[in-house]
């Protein structure tokens, strides 16, 4: 190399080294995919299809049924939002336009809860919940992190006062659904490293950097409450918030029997580890329900089943408007045996076993 020339800079280093800070605002940013690669829509799904996870309070029996022939939806679990006479009310109007069309899971009601016969009262609500034909009973993320009792202190979700609960719900023959915290990130501070940044910006209440009880503790609670009451069937909404990481949700339903999951609002968690996800599901396929927390919409559920029934590869996954991350996902092809078991047949049995 002759003098002079290593005084300049190499181009090739200085094209390796370039960098560039833009002003784009993030929400401006939407880069448009220029990959061409087979693509495999689903227009309806292999077998019917159970969604285990949804909330139709605000939605028109009608109008749902019409999206549900669509697309192959033989029927949905309304996890209702309400409680008291409002959560009868909206269990009757779909049983009064469909009863095999849609099942009803009620909203544990914590109105009361200072009260010194509330697990009583409880009970009374969740016998009254089934005689309507619930088929279920769910207990939310407040759970732990919000929910405060007479004294104003924090409850735990292993609060041993609730024993009767999930042991009258046994009894009862339902199942409990648990969803209990919220993804990692949502327990990060909300800033550039947070990799659902814009999703929590959009939804600033869902973040819990500044909870008291951490992630990993409030999920511990839960654990126990699976191991205390063997009898009871347990659902883990969300992958029982553990999408990130299936190894740990495959340790837990290896220690938990009687534990199931539902894979609704985790289609972008799962649909990022194509190869993990599906021997997840190939080892645990009569474990996991399917589910989809959105909105109920014909091109939502065929995304869904895009994602489980085909090999496509970086295609967008359903969510809400927010989305969940600048990120895309790949298909798992699941064999029949296992796809007719998470679309119907785990659903089946929990709906059974309450007698729906
Ligand atoms: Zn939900």
């Amino acid at each position: 190399m002759c003098s002079g020339e290593e005084d300049r800079v190499d181009k090739f280093v200085a094209m390796a080294t370039a960098k560039v800070e833009v002003d784009l605002r993030l929400s401006d940013y939407a880069p448009r995919s220029q990959l061409k690669v087979a693509s495999h829509p689903i227009l309806r799904p292999r077998f019917p299809v159970i969604d285990y996870h949804n909330h139709l309070d605000a939605q028109s029996p009608m109008e749902l049924l019409k999206i549900m022939d669509a697309c192959g939806v033989e029927r949905i679990v309304n996890i209702t939002m309400r409680t008291g006479e409002a959560a009868i009310e909206s269990l009757e109007r779909f049983q009064r336009c469909a009863p095999d069309r849609f099942a009803f899971i009620g909203w544990m009601d914590w109105d009361g809860i200072e009260r010194s016969d509330f697990v009583q009262l409880s009970l009374d609500r969740i016998e009254r919940l089934v005689e309507h034909g619930a088929c279920g009973i769910k207990f939310w993320k407040d759970l732990g992190l919000t929910v405060r009792d007479g004294s104003g202190a924090l409850l735990r979700i292993d609060d041993e006062r609730f024993a009767p609960i999930f042991e009258k719900a046994a009894e009862l023959g339902i199942p409990v659904m648990f969803h209990t915290a919220d993804p990692d990130a949502f327990f990060d501070p909300i800033d550039r490293y947070n990799e659902r940044y814009e999703e929590l910006a959009a939804h600033p209440d869902w973040g819990f950097s500044g909870s008291p009880v951490p992630k990993s503790e409030l999920l511990e609670q839960r654990n126990r409450v699976f191991a205390r009451h063997p009898k009871t069937t347990f659902v883990g909404a969300h992958l029982a918030e553990s999408s990130e990481d299936l190894r740990s949700v495959a340790g837990l339903l290896d220690r938990h029997p009687n534990l199931y999951v539902d894979i609704s609002a985790r289609v972008a968690e799962l649909g990022r580890q194509p190869y993990t996800a599906r021997k997840f599901f190939l080892k645990y396929a009569d474990r996991i329900l399917f589910g989809t927390d959105l909105l109920p919409d014909v091109e939502m559920y065929r995304l869904y089943y895009r994602f489980l029934e085909t090999d496509d590869e970086y295609f967008e996954y359903p969510s809400h408007a927010s989305r969940q991350g600048r990120w895309n996902i790949y298909g798992i092809h699941l064999p029949p045996n296992v796809l007719t078991k998470v679309y119907r047949d785990n659903a089946l049995k929990l709906l059974d076993a309450a007698g729906r």
